[in-house]
């Protein structure tokens, strides 16, 4: 076995045995990385100096793959834009610090959509990911440089980022476990902005316990942070050792089981899962969610409306791209937006501004937080009857490049996904099979409410159990 084929537990335990050093892991992964980027491009850029000086620095620690939109100091963050190529981060994100807190250190930046707008990475500017199943595919999005880097082994573990399922939609087509933490339990300091009330980072891995290890350091209160409250951080792993499928209450929300253009074997994949469950002991409970129709709306109205917001930062004098072709001030900024951002981005960021726009923002944008609230309160009032939901994690497996052209049925990708993100609460994409012809991995979401992340993850670990 090489050590690049490890997960985090693994790893530990070796660097705690003296089996092998951080220096050891680093280099392993430097040789996959030559071996297998050219083919996969899971990685933007890989400093294997700034790694291996790390390793050398902290002999104990796991190296962790890193988004592309996540803060490293001395580390390029473009977050996959020409607008940012060039930009190196004076300073290191909360989560880059609590990793290092606790034994893990960045190594890698991982592609990813275009400020993470997108659901296939095709979005990037700067590079294409392929599919580790099938390198005809994508690797899912907007994490889908960390999803491709722990599905080929090109990691131990990577950081997403999660605003309306880039995280579990990329982790169910790349065979990993992905998780959406509750909105507030990670900072965003240092995370380069999508939509703030809905960008949550977190982990993405080869196990749930390896998934657990890395919340249980990543999660917590900052004072750099206004939306992390001060709630205790429970101990993950050893919280979730005994966990067992035996009198957990599912729920199956209605409106996920009705969807019309879902894969046959996606939903094949899912109805045994959940049969699966039934028979390991868990009780099952139908449940409604019945403002699920209005949520790809609420969401393509909310997130780019703060995307508009959180972009006009990039405007050619501080950070990044600068039109040489300007002449004036105005014309700078207009020329290197322009040339910097992406045709996706620029789509958000005229329906952002638009649906904010004065004789339209109580129509869109003030209607938009209200059915918001509707669809807080569906889950509140499900989660008074059950421990945690299970539902499909996206529509379809990976699919082929340039297979969606239209923005709008990509959109719909994050059909299962977004409502959780919009509610706020916890939810997770757990590994759950493989479609028959194409052998591609599919995976079903896990969702429990706000803060209740030993919930999630041990719903996440028995089902683990009993599919192995
Ligand atoms: N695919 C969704 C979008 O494009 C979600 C992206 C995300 O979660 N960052 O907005």
């Amino acid at each position: 076995m090489e050590l690049y084929e490890l997960g985090i537990k693994a790893a530990q335990d070796g660097l705690a045995k003296g089996e092998f050093t951080s220096t050891d892991l680093v280099e392993s992964l430097i040789r996959r990385y030559r071996e297998k980027n050219g083919e996969i491009g899971a990685y933007l850029t890989f400093d294997e100096e700034q790694a291996l000086a790390l390793a050398k620095a902290n002999p104990k620690s796991v190296p962790i793959a890193i988004k592309d939109l996540i803060n490293v100091a001395g580390q390029p963050c473009t977050c996959a834009s020409r607008i940012l190529q060039g930009y190196v981060s004076p300073y290191d994100a909360t989560v880059i610090r609590n990793l290092k807190a606790n034994g893990f250190i960045p190594c890698g930046r991982c592609n990813m959509d275009e400020f993470a707008m997108g659901s296939s990475t095709e979005n990037s500017a700067l590079g294409v990911t392929r599919n580790p199943f099938d390198p005809g595919r994508v690797p899912g999005g907007s994490s889908g440089g960390s999803a491709a880097a722990v599905g080929a082994d090109m990691c131990i573990a990577a950081l997403g980022s999660d605003t309306g399922g880039s995280i579990r939609q990329p982790a169910s087509f790349c065979n990993c476990v992905g998780v959406k933490p509750s909105y507030g339990r990670v900072s965003r300091y240092g995370v380069t902005a999508f939509a703030s009330s809905l960008d949550q980072v977190g982990p993405m891995t080869k196990s749930v316990d390896d998934a657990a290890i890395l919340l249980k350091a990543l999660a917590g209160r900052d004072e750099m942070d206004g939306t992390t409250p001060d709630v205790p951080v429970p101990d993950y792993p050893s919280a979730i050792a005994d966990a067992d499928m035996k009198g957990l209450k599912i729920g199956l929300p209605k409106e996920y089981f009705e969807v019309s253009g879902m894969d046959a074997e996606v939903k094949r994949i899912t109805d045994e899962a959940v049969r699966k469950c039934e028979a390991a002991g868990a009780e099952l409970v139908e449940v409604s969610l019945p403002h699920t129709g209005y949520a790809m709306a609420v969401y393509y109205i909310i997130a780019p409306a703060e995307a508009s917001a959180n972009l006009a930062r990039f405007d050619g004098v501080r950070y990044g791209h600068r039109s040489a072709a300007s002449r004036d001030v105005t014309s700078l900024y207009l020329k290197s937006r322009a040339e910097g951002f992406g045709p996706e981005v620029k789509r958000r960021i005229i329906m952002g501004t638009y649906v904010l726009s004065s004789g339209y923002y109580d129509a869109y944008y003030g209607r938009a937080q209200k059915v918001r609230t509707l669809i807080k309160r569906d889950f509140d009032e499900a989660f008074a009857k059950v421990d945690v939901m299970l539902t499909p994690c996206a529509p379809t497996p990976a699919f082929k490049f340039a297979e969606l052209q239209d923005p709008l049925t990509m959109y719909l990708n994050d059909l299962f996904t977004i409502p959780s993100s919009l509610a706020g609460v916890c939810a997770a994409s757990v590994p759950a099979g493989f479609t028959r012809e194409t052998k591609l991995p599919v995976g079903v979401q896990f969702i429990a409410g706000g803060y209740e992340e030993t919930t999630l993850l041990k719903a996440c670990k028995a089902f683990e159990r009993i599919m192995a």
